[in-house]
């Protein structure tokens, strides 16, 4: 059994996607295992993207992350890194497969609704940013 953090990015809370991305991932036979919608500050942001504060993306994603609530969830099953990244799809929409979360919904590179970690040492780090342990109910 695997676990995984997923966002619900600004744009997709304001765009009403937190149930669409929910049913995605229930149909898939994934577990919420914990949820919660909050406003990140610019030092929450910038720590969860810390690998990338080199690129020059950097500055123009914190202000994104940073521009309204998003949505984190852990999510729990065999496999669930890469059965998220699947549901989620190619972080360019462009070169996402079709019937992806971000082939049907982004609407550029950076505004792709959703987040999901990469590898098993991303999605500790990634669960431990977010949550507690008293807050993961399996
Ligand atoms: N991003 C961006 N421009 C780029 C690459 C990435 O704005 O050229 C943003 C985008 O929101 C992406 C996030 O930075 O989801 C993290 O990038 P990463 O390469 O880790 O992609 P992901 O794992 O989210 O697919």
């Amino acid at each position: 059994m695997e676990r995984t953090l997923s966002l619900i990015k600004p744009d997709g809370v304001a765009k009403n996607l937190i149930g669409e991305v929910i049913k995605r991932f229930e149909t898939a036979g994934i577990k919420i295992v914990a949820m919660k919608k909050m406003q990140l500050t610019k030092s929450q942001a910038e720590g969860f993207y810390a690998v990338h504060k080199e690129r020059p993306f950097f500055g123009s994603l914190i202000d994104f992350m940073t521009s309204g609530p998003i949505v984190a969830m852990v999510l729990e099953g065999d496999d669930v890194i890469a059965k998220n990244r699947k549901l989620m799809g190619a972080t360019n929409f462009k070169e996402a497969e079709e019937g992806t979360i971000r082939r049907e919904f982004a609407t550029d590179i950076e505004k792709n609704v959703v987040h999901g970690s990469d590898a098993p040492e991303t999605a500790a780090f990634e669960i431990n940013h977010f949550f507690n342990n008293m807050e993961i109910v399996g």
